[in-house]
């Protein structure tokens, strides 16, 4: 008998927001939409809202939701509209939601996130920025809670299912070695090292296999995306450092594997279409149509290679922050989410990115984080460290 799952959507204006209610609409008699939140993209939410009739929608602030409010009403739609982070925690948290796609992008999506483990949800986790922000505060509160969490990086997603179902947190006793995280270099893997310092941002954003939001394509082009991925592969499967091993696979078709102590070898292999991992949440334990093609294997080259660290120094600086551990991963993800962001409005270019968030860690201070404001603050910290830093030097 299949269940009614009640789902609400944090993000759900943005590329996996978009993927997931594409996948939604599939399934009308699997899942009801509860809550919808967006942050600019209003007309936007109100198709979703037309299309959806969630109970509640939610936006950043009171101006958008007087005309949200307005937008709605023009159409006869009862949904309600809420504003503001505690109400994008509420809606994640609500009683009778059951699933919760956290897909807003960057550092916002940590609370609601959080609200969402502690009330015990099935969590949909897009958004790695809570996982590299918070991992340790983050998985103590899904264990808390009693929240279940499925992966739906393409990457995560595909390791969660190439390990073993019983997979309790211990890979060792799973027999596994590591975890072979693919990526794809992006668009730069082959641009001579000397033309990366003039990259823009349109080429930048210009992702040879996936559409995703600006602020990850950079990520893609810089190997921070990875980097941030080796991050969250650490908490989601309680993996150490070494343990984690990245390769560049152009081809993006196989979107990770798990190495086991006898040899073997699990790769999970697919289209590179965001819907297939978000459908293996949606529908899990069972497996439920997504709309993705079949993949066609015939003809086609998988290829391997090393990341080069002279050309993807952010890579290598997720990896030294990992190490670290502490405040660093906040830092680092802070002062990335300023560093692209200054990259993408033009004022700065590229290779300050990596520059800008050296920069900031090597003014992040030591120790645990004791609460989520320690780490909120560290965040602050490298905010300011890399504007400052980006504001002097901006070539
Ligand atoms: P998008 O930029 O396409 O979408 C982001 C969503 O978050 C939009 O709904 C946006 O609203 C909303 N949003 C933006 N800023 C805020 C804020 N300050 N407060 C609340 N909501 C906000 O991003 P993606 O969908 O590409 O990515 C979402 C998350 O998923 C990211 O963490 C990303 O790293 C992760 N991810 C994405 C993948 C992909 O293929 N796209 C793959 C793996 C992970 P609006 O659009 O209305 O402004
Ligand atoms: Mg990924």
């Amino acid at each position: 008998m299949i269940t009614m799952q009640n789902i609400t959507i944090l993000g759900a204006t943005g590329t996996i927001g978009e993927s997931t209610l594409d996948v939604v609409a599939r399934h009308p008699d699997r899942f009801r939409v509860v809550a919808l939140t967006a942050s600019t993209q209003l007309e936007k939410l109100v198709a979703q809202c037309r299309r959806f009739q969630p109970r509640h929608a939610v936006v950043l602030d009171e101006v958008s939701a007087i005309r949200l409010r307005r937008l709605l009403a023009q159409e006869g739609l009862a949904t309600e509209v809420l504003f503001g982070i505690d109400d994008l925690a509420h809606v994640a948290s609500l009683p009778e939601v059951d699933t919760v796609m956290a897909a807003i992008v960057g550092s916002a999506g940590l609370r609601p996130a959080m609200a969402a483990a502690y009330a015990g949800k099935r969590i949909l986790l897009a958004n790695k920025e809570t996982l590299v922000m918070a991992g340790s505060l983050f998985m103590q509160a899904v264990a808390r809670g009693g929240a279940e969490l499925l992966p739906i990086d393409s990457e995560h997603n595909a390791i969660f299912q190439a390990l073993p179902r019983e997979f309790n947190g211990d890979l060792a006793a799973s027999g596994v070695r590591r975890i072979l995280l693919t990526a794809s270099g992006g668009p730069f893997r082959t641009t001579p090292l000397e033309d990366l310092p003039f990259v823009t941002p349109e080429q930048a954003c210009a992702h040879p296999n996936w559409v995703m939001g600006k602020k990850i394509s950079v990520d893609s082009a810089t190997m921070m995306n990875k980097g941030l991925e080796v991050i969250e592969a650490r908490w989601l499967f309680n993996a150490q450092p070494d343990q984690i091993e990245v390769l560049i696979h152009p081809q993006s078709v196989v979107h990770s594997m798990v190495d086991y102590l006898d040899g073997s070898v699990i790769a999970q292999l697919g289209n590179p279409d965001m819907r297939t991992p978000i459908a293996y949440a949606l529908g899990f334990p069972e497996r439920i149509e997504s709309g993705v093609s079949a993949l066609d294997l015939i003809g086609r080259a998988l290829t391997f290679e090393a990341p080069d660290y002279e050309r993807f120094p952010c890579l290598k600086l997720a990896y030294d922050a990992l190490a670290q551990g502490g405040m660093l991963p906040a830092a680092l993800n802070a002062a990335n989410e300023e560093a692209v962001a200054a990259y993408l409005a033009g004022a700065i270019g590229y290779s300050r990115i990596a520059a800008a968030i050296e920069y900031a860690l090597s003014r992040t201070l030591s120790g645990e984080p004791g609460e989520l404001d320690d780490l909120i603050e560290a965040d602050a910290q490298a905010r300011r460290d890399a504007r400052a830093f980006l504001a002097k030097r901006a070539a």
